[in-house]
């Protein structure tokens, strides 16, 4: 069976695979994109599987558009950055894993030995860019099978005690594409759930935020196969997530840092950013409406602030007026009327704000006599 390649990437593939097959190598488009171009999906990169040396291959493909390489010899792969797409290329390889949850030790390897080492089989097709057979999909594992069924279905018994980390892929793929784990994938998740504890929570956190991009979907599945609670996590109730999708979709707000935040509020089990932690314990702290606090909190997160506390409407008018309560004075400006910066200049502007928020307070004219009223009291 032959893939239609779609015209913006078939000439990158075509020079690709003419440039291996003159080093004596064939070369396949593999992985998500393979996938993503049988669902008839908008690529977002490009990964090449050269069956031989994929570095002399980038490296070629590189000078010969004047791009820059970026080369990583232990895992046999290298990185060009083109105008339109980023291209991963990687030699077929092998890999094992030492001991459960660990990283695994990369060997050169064959073209089947580098599809079944994938993580489902849906992402374990190849389609061929060698120029005797451009186009062509190479699928050993009935990926395309369990792609028309909406099957996630592993490798091996073994897989996710291997790599834990893939069942949070699974859960990725499945709020994506809504496809189901296959009976015998979902009895190995079950048996290997206790695994992802090995994980370090870099990784763990990783995943987390590759299925907050997923949307609610992405919780509500996590939440549905329990691993919220092997890794600790919140438990997010339905009328949660629909609340941060509603604010979400009033404002135009990516809902993904709340929906990941929702996750990570009742944990401090993860290395989150101090940004992160940040808005977290601010919308922790908040019982109430607190102008103050939730000015404080970043943008990203208001979704959140809005699903959890009770007078929500108040949330959705500060997202209106938010711009108008920002004081207009500037620092130079207070400095002249005799205040010095530092934290007393900055009690002064969260005051101006909340007289603003009030209506007390309307222009800039207001907030001078308020700092004038202010210092001669
Ligand atoms: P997305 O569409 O979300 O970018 P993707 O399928 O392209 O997902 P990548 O993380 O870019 O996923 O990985 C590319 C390919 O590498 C996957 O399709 C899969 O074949 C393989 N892969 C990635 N991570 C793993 C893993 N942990 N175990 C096995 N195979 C993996």
């Amino acid at each position: 069976m032959f893939i239609p390649i779609p015209d913006n990437i078939s000439p990158i593939l075509k020079e690709i695979g003419t440039i291996s097959y003159s080093k004596g190598h064939r070369a396949y488009l593999v992985g998500g994109p393979a996938r993503d171009l049988i669902l008839k999906r908008k690529l977002k990169d490009i990964d090449i599987m050269v069956e031989g040396n994929a570095i002399g291959v980038a490296e070629e493909y590189a000078r010969h558009h004047n791009m820059r390489v970026k080369v990583h010899p232990e895992f046999l792969t290298a990185k060009v950055k083109g105008r339109k797409f980023i291209i991963d290329f990687a030699s077929a390889r092998k890999e094992t894993y030492p001991t459960p949850g660990s990283l695994p030790i990369v060997e050169p390897g064959n073209f089947e030995e580098d599809m079944r080492r994938r993580d489902f089989t849906i992402n374990a097709m190849a389609i061929s860019i060698t120029p005797d057979n451009f186009g062509e999909l190479i699928d050993i594992v009935e990926g395309l099978n369990d792609l028309n069924k909406g099957v996630l279905r592993v490798m091996h018994e073994k897989s996710f005690q291997d790599d834990p980390t893939r069942i949070l892929r699974g859960i990725r793929f499945s709020a994506r594409f809504g496809f189901t784990f296959e009976d015998k994938t979902l009895e190995y998740l079950r048996r290997n759930i206790d695994y992802l504890k090995v994980v370090s929570r870099e990784r763990i956190l990783r995943e987390l935020e590759f299925i907050s991009k997923e949307g609610i979907e992405g919780i509500r599945v996590l939440t549905k196969h329990h691993i919220h609670s092997v890794l600790n996590l919140c438990t997010v109730e339905d009328k949660i997530l629909n609340k941060i999708i509603e604010f979400s979709e009033k404002t135009g707000i990516n809902p993904e840092k709340s929906l990941l935040a929702s996750l990570l509020m009742c944990t401090d089990d993860f290395p989150l950013t101090s940004h992160m932690r940040k808005n977290i314990n601010l919308i922790k702290s908040l019982g109430t409406f607190d102008i103050i606090k939730v000015a404080r909190i970043d943008e990203d997160y208001l979704p959140l602030v809005y699903a959890y506390i009770e007078n929500s409407e108040e949330v959705v008018k500060f997202f209106t007026v938010r711009e108008r309560i920002s004081p207009e004075i500037s620092g130079g400006e207070m400095k002249k009327l005799g205040i010095s910066p530092g934290p007393e200049m900055g009690k002064i502007l969260e005051e101006i704000m909340v007289l603003r928020w009030q209506g007390r307070i309307k222009t800039k004219d207001d907030e001078i006599k308020f700092i004038k009223g202010r210092l001669n009291a």
